[in-house]
C-alpha cells in the first residue's frame, strides 16, 4: 500500500495529472481522464470527466430530474469494473470506490464578497445581482472518482475494455495514463476503439 501511494505521488509529477488542477472552464467536453497505478496486486485509479460527458449538462442540478441524473451517475461511477472492464483472469475486486460531482463553486472564491463594504444603499441590489449572476452563469462541473482494487493475478491485466463509452454516450475520449513498476505511459482511448492493450506495460 505504501509503495502504491508513492507511485501515485510519482504520477503527480507527470503533465497529464497536472491537468487535474486546471480550471474547470478549461476542460474539453467529451474528453475525460483516467490515471492508473499498478503495484503488485494493488491497482489505484483516479478518474475525472466533464459533467457534460456524464449527465449531459453542467448547470446546477436544481430540478428533481437533474438531481436524479446526478445521483444515478455517481452511483454508476462508484462501480468501476462495469465501466473499465478488466480481464476476468486478473481476479480484480474493488476495495474502495468514491465518486462525486464537483462544481466551479468548490474551486473559486467569490470576488463579489469584497464589494459588500460601505454601500448601504446597494446592499439589497448587491444581493440581488449576485443571485442573477448565479442564475446566468453557465458554470462547468466535473465528476471525479477514486478507486482502489485488489487484483489477485495482476499478470493477467493485459487490457482494459472501456464499457464507459457505452454507459456515457456523450463521452468521446479518455486520456489514460498507466504507471507500473516499469514506468509511465500515456494513451488516448477513443469511443470507436475502446480497448486499451496493456501487454507492453507488464
Ligand atoms: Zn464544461
Amino acid at each position: 500500500m505504501k509503495q502504491t501511494l508513492s507511485l501515485i505521488a510519482i504520477l503527480a509529477a507527470y503533465p497529464a495529472l497536472a491537468e487535474e488542477t486546471r480550471q474547470l472552464d478549461a476542460h474539453e467536453h467529451g474528453v475525460g481522464a483516467l490515471n492508473i497505478a499498478v503495484d503488485g496486486t494493488t491497482l489505484a485509479m483516479e478518474f475525472h470527466a466533464p459533467g457534460a460527458d456524464i449527465v449531459g449538462f453542467e448547470h446546477a442540478a436544481n430540478s428533481q430530474e437533474d438531481r436524479a441524473a446526478v445521483d444515478a451517475a455517481v452511483a454508476t461511477l462508484a462501480a468501476p469494473l462495469d465501466l473499465f472492464v478488466l480481464p476476468a483472469g486478473a481476479e480484480c475486486s474493488v476495495t474502495q470506490a468514491s465518486a462525486e460531482l464537483e462544481s466551479e463553486e468548490d474551486h473559486e472564491d467569490h470576488a463579489a464578497d469584497e464589494d459588500h463594504e460601505d454601500h448601504e444603499d446597494h446592499e439589497e441590489h448587491a444581493e440581488h445581482d449576485e443571485h442573477e449572476e448565479h442564475a446566468d452563469e453557465a458554470g462547468h462541473t466535473e465528476f471525479h472518482a477514486e478507486y482502489t482494487l485488489n487484483c489477485a493475478n495482476p499478470e493477467a491485466l493485459t487490457e482494459i475494455t472501456f464499457a464507459y463509452f457505452d454507459t456515457f454516450e456523450n463521452a468521446r475520449e479518455l486520456e489514460v495514463q498507466v504507471i507500473t513498476a516499469s514506468g509511465a505511459q500515456a494513451f488516448e482511448v477513443e469511443r470507436d476503439a475502446p480497448v486499451l492493450d496493456l501487454r507492453s506495460q507488464f
